[in-house]
């Protein structure tokens, strides 16, 4: 008899009644670090005590009012975002899907609105993820996402990662946008080299191609800088965020540039929920904290220590491990042995991490963990390592 509960994930047993900082609990009491923080959600980390005062704050004022009105928690939102990023105006939503499904509408309403309707090719790469809608599942086109699902929306050319020649032959007249992961999360941390995405900005420059950055994992302070993006020191027209502006409240937003956002005028587009004052009260508070120039570089400071214990981890088990990749606390592991097998013998040890595709697992603390917890943490990847 199906589980009353769609049964779409093969969840692990575990099941967690409290969470403090970096660790979750279970009803018997057994504790375990968390270096998933709900897959780079929990920015902050569980309970976290700024975050729950502005809940409180915000619930004991008001949850939900309809986009039909003003409402200034969104726009003192969209003001910081503003302020700290190249974006002119946002868009918000309640998850990263509905902000991939935005960007996607964003970029062909954009030619269309140009006069060339014909526009409308997004280029995708191998190993992309950009949710489960039909229309981010067609932008992925990876078959275990796509297959018995019918028809799929058409227009997405789907690339193989870091080929060049194809890229340049994939180009046509007929190309609305590039969409791209700085560092790809579900894909397996792959990072992006700062060049290409350099490159890529070059080639859409010069095409006249809306490039869209899908910083849903690897934004909002993930990599050490505010963007992952910065590190490349290019900009794109369109990006989706969402997972950890959120700190756990469900929470997205399409930043653009006032060109590329040309298209969506009154009555484009539209959410219930998205941008109401509860979640955007909680996004302020997240991203005050993690904006701040000093809090970035305790992400760094914590990410090398964490890097370079990693780095003598592998060193320590050459069978198990091949390398350490990633940017900042968006970490993976490159695996010789399946990735789930270390995950779940990290559970025995008391460690949640993730697996991903490419072999890997993905370590992605919450951005204050401590330093005792980073050892601890890297101490149970080692016992797990052991135990395989
Ligand atoms: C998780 C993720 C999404 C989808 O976000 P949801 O909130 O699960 O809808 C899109 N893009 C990337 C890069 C992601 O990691």
């Amino acid at each position: 008899m199906i589980s009353s509960v769609l049964p779409t994930y093969n969840r692990a047993p575990l099941s967690f009644v409290k969470g403090e900082g970096s660790w979750l609990i279970e009803a018997d009491g057994r504790r375990f670090l968390d270096l998933g923080a709900g897959i780079a959600v929990n920015t902050l980390g569980h309970a976290n005590p700024d975050l729950a005062q502005t809940l409180k704050d915000q619930a004991d004022t008001l949850w939900h009012v309809s986009n039909l009105y003003k409402i200034p928690a969104q726009e003192k939102l969209a003001d910081m975002l503003v302020d700290l990023t190249f974006a002119d105006t946002c868009f918000f939503t309640n998850s990263g899907t509905e902000a991939a499904e935005l960007a996607i509408k964003m970029a062909r309403k954009y030619w269309y609105t140009k006069g060339q309707p014909d526009k409308i090719e997004i280029i995708t790469f191998d190993g992309c993820f950009h949710g489960r809608s039909t229309g981010a599942i067609a932008a992925s086109g990876a078959e275990k996402m796509v297959k018995g699902f019918g028809p799929l929306m058409p227009g997405f050319v789907h690339l193989p990662f870091g080929d060049h020649d194809a890229l340049m032959a994939a180009v046509s007249d007929k190309t609305a946008a590039i969409m791209i992961e700085p560092i790809q999360g579900e894909g397996g941390i792959r990072v992006v080299p700062d060049q290409c995405l350099k490159g890529l900005r070059d080639l859409c420059d010069e095409k006249g191609i809306l490039l869209i950055f899908d910083e849903v994992q690897c934004g909002v302070a993930r990599t050490g800088k505010l963007f992952a993006h910065e590190y490349a020191a290019v900009t794109p027209d369109i990006m989706m965020i969402a997972k950890g502006i959120g700190g756990g409240f469900p929470l997205g937003a399409v930043l653009a540039t006032e060109e590329a956002a040309s298209g969506m005028t009154a009555g484009t587009h539209g959410s219930t929920y998205g941008g109401n004052p509860l979640g955007c009260a909680i996004g302020a508070k997240v991203l005050e904290i993690v904006s701040d120039p000093a809090f970035l570089a305790e992400v760094n400071r914590k990410a090398s220590l964490m890097r370079q214990k990693l780095e003598g981890l592998v060193a320590a088990h050459p069978d198990v491990f091949e390398s350490v990749r990633g940017q900042g606390l968006m970490l993976g592991l490159k695996c010789k042995v399946a990735p789930g097998d270390l995950v779940a013998k990290g559970y025995e040890a008391g460690i949640l991490t993730v697996p991903a595709a490419d072999n890997v697992v993905r370590l992605l603390p919450a951005l204050n963990i401590s330093d005792d917890d980073i050892s601890d943490a890297v101490a149970r990847i080692d016992a797990a390592a052991k135990a395989l």
